[in-house]
């Protein structure tokens, strides 16, 4: 295994930053193990593409992306087993050449399945990345390694847990045949696509909805699965759309000095890049799945339950559009829907729910970016709860009235790991655990 000592840890868009003292990479389980059974305090991380401060912050930290094999396929069972450290699109492009798929992805392929699984990273029309692991292997707190399948009650806890129950090392997840989407985008009113969300989403197979803050527009995106032959009138829009993100970043450049240029810049960005509709088909991974980014950005995510979305959208809406405040909200907010599932830090436990994303394309100066604290009010007013990988204040006093089973997991995470070995200082916040000094980088 590869050591390095003594050095600077900084998140992707270098908001984070901790010291380390050892920075491992390592290639096998037995390795992984032996880590975190000699280090004292250890972190793990992918490709640092979190925006919350869940990723570092300990004495030792595994790279885990040079643990990225896949293993085996099961092709009776239609399972694929793989390495924590793999890149989500390496594993889609290889389920695809078998003729499968994961059906419901997030919008971002170069995170690793470690990340995404812990983080409760998810897509739209399905649930979350982590429902579709059947099994995995965990190595606890004292280096040994534990086998959990769909049979046994602790995969409720582990399929999200933000990495403080263990280190995930071998993950199984259940595919499905692969299939072909028929998408068909376009711009409509709020009030026309608020009241359409029960009847659309029973209708078609994929449902996702960019909302654009100040214009009263929202960018609808319907897929339904079609036969993989069938012809439909492709229509990609205009060549310039492929340039919507640089446009953003210049026009929002000034937006933490003069908030309300925010209301102008999304009008124009409406008009130029989201009045177009557009017709494509594709594999859910093809055709929906952002493949590159230049820029980096800050990101902040709530969800709610189904029934209380349209309440939360209408105060949300007229909390941003008062003039008096200075919650402009860069475009888009990006509108998606999980079904229940039963995972004890799942945001749709027991429940289907809406999650709905707020961006600041200036990743340096998101600490002043109002919106984030306007639409964590709101949320938590409502009983939402926050993206675990992205911007939240929310502690433990207000995760545990939101989360059913916060106390249970933190009941687990003690008795798994009894000396806090994978608490990092605001991992210690939120679980209200006090690490002592010597404890903290
Ligand atoms: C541009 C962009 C788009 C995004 N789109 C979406 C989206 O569509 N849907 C969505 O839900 N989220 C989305 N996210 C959030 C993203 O999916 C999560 O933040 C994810 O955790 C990032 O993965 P990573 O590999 O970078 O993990 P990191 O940020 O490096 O780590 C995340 C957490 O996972 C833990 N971890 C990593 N590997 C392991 C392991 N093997 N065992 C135990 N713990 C581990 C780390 O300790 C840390 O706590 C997006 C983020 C960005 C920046």
């Amino acid at each position: 295994m590869n050591q390095d000592i003594n050095g600077v840890w900084n998140s992707w868009n270098e908001n984070i930053s901790f010291n380390y003292k050892s920075l491992y990479k390592i290639n096998s389980e037995e390795e992984l193990q032996e880590v975190v059974r000699n280090s004292e305090k250890i972190r793990v991380f992918g490709n640092k593409q979190s925006s919350s401060d869940i990723v570092s912050g300990a004495s030792t930290l595994v790279d885990i992306k040079t643990y990225n094999k896949i293993l085996s396929f099961n092709d009776s069972e239609k399972t694929v087993t793989v390495q924590s450290g793999v890149i989500l699109g390496d594993l889609l492009e290889a389920i695809e050449a078998k003729g499968w798929c994961i059906p419901c992805l997030p919008d971002i392929n170069t995170i690793t399945i470690g990340g995404a699984l812990t983080t409760g990273t998810h897509g739209t029309s399905g649930k979350l990345l982590s429902e579709y692991m059947t099994e995995c292997k965990i190595i606890l707190a004292d280096g040994s390694l534990k086998e959990i399948t769909e049979k046994d009650k602790l995969i409720h806890a582990v399929r999200v847990s933000l990495g403080v129950l263990g280190v995930l090392s071998e993950i199984t997840f259940k595919c499905e045949d692969i299939y072909t989407l028929h998408v068909k985008e376009g711009p409509e009113n709020d009030s026309d696509w608020l009241p359409k969300i029960k009847e659309r989403l029973k209708k078609h197979d994929f449902l996702r909805i960019l909302w654009l803050p100040h214009t009263d527009k929202g960018y609808v995106i319907i897929g339904d699965k079609i036969a993989a032959d069938t012809e439909i009138q492709e229509n990609l829009g205009p060549k310039f759309l492929k340039h919507r993100r640089k446009a953003s970043k210049i026009l929002y450049k000034y937006t933490h000095i003069f908030p309300w240029i925010t209301a102008i810049a999304n009008k124009l960005l409406y008009r130029g890049f989201f009045s177009a509709t557009k017709e494509h088909k594709g594999s859910l991974y093809q055709a929906t799945v952002t493949k590159s980014r230049g820029s980096t950005l800050e990101l902040a995510e709530w969800t709610i339950g189904l029934d209380k979305f349209p309440t939360v959208f209408e105060e949300l809406k007229t909390e941003i559009n008062k003039w008096s405040n200075k919650s402009f909200i860069h475009i888009p907010m990006d509108v998606r829907f999980i079904y229940k599932d039963t995972s004890w830090l799942s945001y749709a436990y027991e429940e289907d729910i809406v999650t709905m994303g707020c961006v600041s394309r200036n990743a340096a100066t998101a600490d002043t970016y109002e919106a984030f604290k306007s639409i964590e009010k709101i949320f938590l007013k409502y009983g939402g709860k926050p993206h675990w990988g992205k911007r939240f204040t929310a502690k433990d006093a207000e995760l545990s009235k939101i989360y059913d089973k916060w106390e249970d997991f933190k009941v687990l995470r003690k008795e798994l790991d009894p000396n806090n070995k994978f608490l990092n200082p605001y991992l210690a916040e939120l679980f209200n655990e006090k690490l002592t000094t010597n404890e903290t980088t």
